[in-house]
């Protein structure tokens, strides 16, 4: 990165189109342009001289027709790593004054002269806060009063910390998230899709009222822990109890608005002890913004009730359900048997998506309408609201390939719901995936005196897997076996196997190359 040179102009009332650039020289360049974020410039696009100005090797477009809108980040100050500094970063004007229009980077320790409005920088050190002595303006020099010009709660993050903000759209973002969940973790197809909402979600906490929580349910030793650790990387703020003393966690909920992850809960959650009735508390009201739990602070003799908000996004890692909150509160994830692809967490891949995850947060935080889940259940249209709200992210944007269409993963979000509903409990049914790839493969199998429709065809048909599995049968409705073929062949899409349309209905051409490999990996994997 070289200098540059020229003045700044704004752009006034832009039209709908701006090229992003690097600039590569110390010329001056021949158009106008305001500097957007560090070592970047902006140009509209209706400016004459940019194809010649890259023909000459002064600028190098990065990205060409960025849509100028205004305002583009919302959001309060976030603390990163940059190297090994803490700083933080935080919308502010751009150059031509437009309100959230950039993000920039500050260092913690600048404070303001009461007197003088001069700056002086004390550096923190080990998070700790310290005024400066006199006013570092040489025409100054008084004691102040100084106002901190950062943000003083957030010295001390007790959380994994982005570093500097990456630029990335929300699709990239959502891929980085789902595959980084997926090699990490064995669970249904389905719950890796809402993992990554749920991940995402957290990062807009300031924007919903409810949350849901996330519940792994697992025997001993199955990955449970692990899940808890790829949110530990992932989540917004994401802070495991072990980390947290019971003295401050109420505090660190409602000052940082931490995403709490409980390990080994049905040990932890537990009226006897200080942490235990403490992280009762704060499960009991989390869900809900505005419900509080108290705390009786201060020594023996002088006593004082205190409330705190707790709400804030939690995820759960247990052997069984052991309070009602937590069943009428928790999506469940059950941790299948198995091995990820992956198990140690390549900490600096975590630490990039953070950084993806952060920018993403600025852009997107206050909005993203609420989208709010069709279901008769009100308590579980208020938990789903925040997965639907990010759902929409995979509305629209034709021509733009995506992990799964928005259809798909409202499926998914309402299969959930329909599930939660009926009461079903996660572990009575084994993973439907498994069953419908295990029905591929017996169907695949041609034995004498077999009256399958397809047989000479190298094809199971979607009918067949659904009678196979006695999913459907003489008593069904149409309109309920019409609902479960179209369950199937969602399943099928979203494992990636791929279905034809036949005049006899959808069928899995199993022979094919790529649908044979997707079988025999996802076989595996299912045991
Ligand atoms: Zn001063």
């Amino acid at each position: 990165m070289t200098q540059f040179y020229a003045d700044l102009v704004q752009i006034n009332d832009p039209p709908h189109f701006l090229t992003k650039f690097q600039i590569l020289t110390n010329d001056i360049l021949p158009f106008d342009y305001h500097i957007g974020k560090e070592g970047y410039g902006i140009v509209d696009s209706g400016v004459s001289g940019i194809d010649a100005a890259e023909e000459y090797h002064m600028i190098k477009i990065i990205e060409r027709d960025i849509p100028s809108d205004r305002g583009r980040f919302s959001g309060n100050p976030e603390p990163i790593r940059n190297s090994t500094e803490l700083k933080f970063v935080a919308p502010c004007d751009s150059a031509g004054g437009v309100a959230g229009g950039d993000i920039r980077i500050s260092a913690f320790g600048d404070w303001k002269c009461m007197r003088c409005d001069d700056i002086s920088h004390v550096p923190v050190t080990g998070g700790k806060i310290v005024k400066p002595f006199e006013c570092f303006s040489d025409t100054c020099g008084r004691k102040g009063p100084f106002t901190p010009m950062f943000p003083e709660h957030l010295v001390k993050p007790i959380w994994r910390l982005p570093l500097a903000p990456i630029e990335s759209s929300s699709l990239e973002v959502y891929n980085d998230v789902y595959n980084f969940c997926k090699e990490y973790l064995v669970v249904r197809e389905e719950e890796y899709h809402i993992m990554t909402l749920w991940i995402m979600a957290s990062w807009l906490v300031d924007d919903f009222q409810t949350c849901p929580y996330l519940c792994a349910i697992a025997p001993k030793s199955s990955g449970k822990t692990q899940m808890l650790n790829v949110l530990n990387e992932l989540a917004y703020r994401a802070v495991l109890t072990i980390s947290v003393t019971p003295a401050s966690l109420f505090r660190a909920i409602e000052l940082w608005h931490i995403t709490l992850l409980i390990d080994e809960a049905e040990f932890q959650v537990k009226q006897e002890t200080e942490s235990g009735q403490a992280l009762y508390g704060c499960l009991n009201g989390g869900y809900k913004r505005g419900s509080y739990a108290i705390r009786t602070e201060g020594n023996d003799n002088n006593r004082i009730p205190t409330t705190y908000e707790v709400f804030g996004f939690k995820a759960i890692a247990t052997t069984r359900l052991f309070h009602p909150t937590l069943e009428s509160r928790s999506i469940i994830i059950n941790m299948a048997q198995g091995m990820p692809d992956k198990i140690l967490i390549d900490e600096g891949r975590a630490g990039v998506i953070r950084s993806k995850l952060l920018f993403w947060r600025f852009e997107t935080l206050g909005k993203l309408p609420l989208i709010f889940p069709k279901s008769n259940n009100g308590r579980l249209i208020e938990m789903f609201i925040p997965l639907f709200t990010i759902a929409q992210i995979f509305k629209g944007g034709e021509g733009i390939k995506k992990q799964i269409s928005y259809e798909d993963l409202e499926g998914i979000l309402i299969d959930k719901i329909e599930d939660m509903e009926s009461g079903r409990k996660e572990e009575e049914h084994e993973s439907d995936e498994a069953k419908i790839v295990g029905a591929i493969n017996n169907l695949s199998i041609i034995v004498p005196g077999d009256r399958r429709q397809d047989l000479d065809k190298d094809t199971v048909n979607i009918k067949d897997i659904v009678e196979y599995l006695g999913w459907v049968d003489g008593s069904t409705s149409s309109t309920d076996a019409m609902k479960t073929y179209q369950k199937v062949g969602r399943l099928l899409k979203i494992m990636g196997i791929k279905t034809h349309h036949t005049k006899k209905g959808k069928v899995v051409e199993y022979l094919e190359p790529d649908v044979r490999e997707v079988i025999l990996k996802l076989s595996r994997r299912f045991g």
